[in-house]
């Protein structure tokens, strides 16, 4: 098998990737959701870290000279504009001044942080969704966001340095700008850690699909900095309408009770007719449009989720392998 940078993307069998569904997920890896099980397969409520195998596969790629390349600029401008953040509220004047610039880097970074799982979430909701395979440039991604559904691990194909790089490649150039600026403490809090979340999103993705996480992964989840397994693992239930932020997951709980996607998804259609690859669950269409409520829409789900899995199906075996093709 070839390894590349992206390497990543492999045509899954369809059913190859959830563990049997006999076998009972551990409770706190496992989506909080009632189990549905439909032709051999998880609908809802499947298990989705059992990853050793690939992982042990996968155990010598390295990272690529452009994947330490942006580790190298990201790391350069955090510590140039952590030490701008730090020399300028050190320069206020008296004590009270240095606490309240304190508390506001402090804020800051709060805001940033969460900003930047919102935006992972606002984007992986769009590139689930919206691109096709086919669709030019943007496809590849999309083929690989959309394939990670049913190919839970192929996040894992590559090194987690060329996960972080996947981002990287945006947020290095941009945190070291930064740096470089030397803006307001305030923004630079913000910035530093909006971007930190940025490079880390698909990093935190990998570690939620890890046997075993790294002691600095184990230690981010425990600190709420990075998903738990059980916040993303909902996400891997049908239709993949749910849970798309993935730096910290803070805001998944919230977009679930407000039902956000899909008033976010029902915005999209009214500005472009673009309908979302969610609303092929035709409960989840309905629930979007405000023709059901949430109660409906959870008991029809039960029969719909069984269509949807069907057409995903078909798609896979025509969208997925005619992208791979090329
Ligand atoms: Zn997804
Ligand atoms: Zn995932």
């Amino acid at each position: 098998m070839q390894l590349t940078a992206t390497a990543g993307f492999r045509l899954p069998t369809v059913a190859a990737n959830s563990r049997p569904a006999e076998a009972e997920p551990k409770a706190e890896e496992a989506s909080s959701r009632d189990v549905i099980v439909y032709k051999g397969e998880f609908l809802r409520g499947g298990r989705y870290d059992n990853s050793a195998a690939t992982e042990a596969e996968y155990k010598d790629v390295k990272p690529t000279k452009l994947d330490y390349a942006v580790a190298g600029v990201m790391a350069g401008g955090a510590l140039l504009t952590a030490v701008n953040i730090a020399t300028q509220v050190a320069a206020l004047p008296g004590v009270t001044a240095k606490l309240v610039g304190g508390a506001v880097v402090a804020g800051s970074l709060v805001a940033g942080y969460a900003s930047a799982d919102l935006a992972s979430g606002v984007f992986h909701h769009w590139i689930d969704n919206y691109p096709k395979p086919s669709t030019p440039y943007i496809g590849k991604l999309a083929a690989e966001f959309q394939g990670h559904h049913r190919d839970h691990y192929n996040l894992l194909h590559t090194h987690f340095l060329g996960n972080t790089s996947r981002t990287g490649i945006l947020m290095a150039p941009m945190l070291a700008a930064t740096g470089l600026a030397n803006p307001h403490f305030a923004v630079g809090a913000f910035a530093l850690s909006f971007l930190a979340g940025g490079f880390i999103a698909q990093g935190s993705h990998r570690w939620t699909h890890t046997e075993n996480p790294p002691p600095i992964g184990k230690l981010m989840q425990k600190l709420h900095l990075a998903q738990s397994k059980r916040n993303h693992a909902e996400h891997h239930d049908m239709p993949w309408a749910t849970n798309y932020c993935i730096v910290n997951g803070m805001w998944n709980p919230l977009m679930e009770k407000y039902d956000g996607w899909r008033k976010l998804e029902a915005l999209y259609y009214k500005i472009s007719g673009a309908e979302p690859e969610t609303w092929q669950d035709d409960a989840t269409k309905k629930l979007a449009l405000g023709e059901i409520d949430k109660p409906t829409f959870i008991e029809m789900q039960r029969e719909s989720l069984k269509v949807f899995a069907d057409r995903a199906k078909e798609r896979w075996e025509n969208d997925y392998a005619k992208r791979l093709e090329d």
